[in-house]
């Protein structure tokens, strides 16, 4: 987005919940005395919206506010646990799809932690909207949950080019993406293959693969290796909060929220209810937040000056409560005098990045973004709730659906194979997946077969889920069990 120099700017502004207003008032004096022309429409969500009794915690105005402005600096909001109400922050960055989540963690000058010297500096994107987080669970007997982690070739496409998009914005050289594809071959291996196949755009960006197990071990070891790490949603969200405290704490990780249309600036911490009101509370957090949003918006002169004064505030010693000790540390509106006071001052000792604007990357918007020249449906997966051991439940479907175009080929537990007998100790439950292969090959499974063999089955058994088996230009559209061949 470029600023249009002649008017300014309409940000929307959200106080949000505890800390939030201290952070947000330090933040917004900030930004204002550095000059850059942002006018502000303040919003209200989080707990007094949750209170009023809208579940959504996010009213219509506010909606009506950020669909205007596009843009949003925001504090913390409370999720109240327990009443069946969504997270409103989820709510904010999914209703106006800010698919990626950027999140960097830089050494701050005067932060004394075991990494000082390091020269840690990496920025962590994570895909925002899709995964384990679209939180679309189910119980499918009484005894057990389901998840379903949905991630899509487009989805994956976005948040790899616009992490290549971000490297190149910042001169960065490498871009890691972190994955668990050595496990999950379809969901998050969908983000490793794309990430192969598109790197090849960004010749200058060097792209390299790490397993997020050992992406969390490395960012222990040996944080300075990453400049810009991709990953998936609650990979991205653990590896985070990892990484912001090797460098200090949540007092100073920010974050961005970036979509096609609409950006949501915030500090990656809470609410911290305890300290709410205290006026003790780093602001840091949201004041980089800021500078994101001011690059964001086109305005690199004053996002500049402010990251110079945060840093020369921190270089002179003025340090929050957090960093030095409740009992020791300059207050919150203090912390922010000093770096107004700061504003226009340059550190010699900490370099401040040369940030080119972030081009997003244009995708195909087509709903049928994949379309495979072929398909075919092989075989069904039937969910069923059993009280019968495996052996016995197997026998009963070879028995009961034995005359119709498909056979059981296989009963898993948990997504280990169970029937027929493997000879190992695999405990089981009242939960099974029967998977069955269509007879002729090659073969397209009809609704109609799959009525007839659901009716063979509820005729003795309870089923809760099916799943079609497909095959996309002859590839496999499902995983084999363990212990499957
Ligand atoms: P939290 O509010 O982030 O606080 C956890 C701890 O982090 C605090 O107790 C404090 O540590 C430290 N901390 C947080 N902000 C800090 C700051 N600005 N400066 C220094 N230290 C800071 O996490 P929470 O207690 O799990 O969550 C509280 C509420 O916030 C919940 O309702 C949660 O849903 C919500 N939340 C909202 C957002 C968001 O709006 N984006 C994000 C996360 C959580 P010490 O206790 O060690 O001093």
């Amino acid at each position: 987005m470029s600023a249009d120099r002649d008017s300014p700017t309409v940000v929307t502004l959200i106080p949000g919940d505890g800390i939030g207003p201290e952070v947000v008032d330090a933040t917004r004096r900030i930004i204002e005395a550095s000059g850059a022309p942002i006018a502000w429409e303040e919003c209200e969500a989080g707990a007094e919206v949750f209170k009023k009794g809208l579940p959504s915690g996010v009213p219509p105005e506010t909606i009506e506010s950020v669909s205007k402005t596009r843009v949003v600096l925001k504090g913390p909001l409370e999720t109240p646990v327990g009443f069946g109400e969504k997270s409103a922050n989820v709510t904010l960055r999914k209703l106006f799809e800010t698919y990626a989540n950027v999140r960097p963690v830089r050494e701050m000058p005067g932060v004394r932690t075991p990494y000082s010297g390091r020269g840690v500096d990496l920025v962590m994107v994570r895909e925002n909207v899709e995964d384990l987080y679209a939180g679309i669970e189910y119980m499918q007997t009484p005894g057990v949950a389901q998840a379903l982690k949905l991630i899509s070739e487009k989805g994956s496409e976005k948040i790899a080019r616009f992490a290549f998009e971000y490297a190149r914005s910042e001169g960065r050289t490498k871009v890691a993406c972190a994955t668990k594809a050595n496990i999950m071959k379809l969901s998050e291996g969908t983000l490793k293959r794309v990430f192969e196949r598109v790197s090849p755009d960004y010749p200058e960006i060097e792209p390299w693969h790490v397993i997020v197990d050992n992406a969390a071990h490395q960012l222990v070891k040996r944080p300075e290796q990453f400049e810009v790490i991709v990953t998936t949603n609650m990979n991205g969200d653990i590896l985070s909060d990892l990484s912001s405290a090797l460098i200090g704490g949540l007092g100073f990780a920010p974050s961005a929220n970036i979509g096609n249309e609409v950006a949501i600036f915030e500090a990656v911490h809470g609410s911290a209810p305890k300290y709410a009101g205290k006026n003790v509370i780093n602001p840091t957090a949201l004041i980089l937040s800021a500078v994101l949003m001011l690059r964001y918006l086109g305005y690199f002169e004053q996002a500049a000056a402010i990251e110079h004064a945060v840093f020369v505030t921190l270089e002179s010693g003025v340090l929050t409560g957090d960093v030095v000790g409740y009992d020791r540390g300059t207050p919150t509106t203090e912390y922010a005098n000093a770096i107004i006071g700061n504003l226009g001052k340059h550190t010699e000792t900490w370099t401040i990045r040369d940030v080119k604007p972030l081009q997003l990357p244009k995708i195909d918007p087509a709903p049928d973004y994949v379309r495979p020249a072929n398909r075919s449906v092989v075989g069904l997966d039937v969910f069923v709730e059993s009280p019968l051991p495996a052996s016995e439940l197997g026998a009963s479907m070879m028995e009961l659906t034995h005359d119709t175009k498909l056979s059981l080929k296989m009963i898993s537990s948990r997504g280990t194979k169970v029937f027929p007998p493997t000879g190992a100790m695999t405990e089981t439950g009242d939960h099974f997946r029967c998977r069955f292969i269509i007879k002729e090959e090659p073969g397209d499974l009809t609704d109609e077969d799959v009525y007839q063999l659901l009716v063979r089955i509820s005729s003795a058994h309870g089923w809760m889920h099916i799943e079609k088996l497909q095959e996309f230009d002859g590839e496999l559209g499902f995983t084999r069990d363990q212990g499957e061949d």
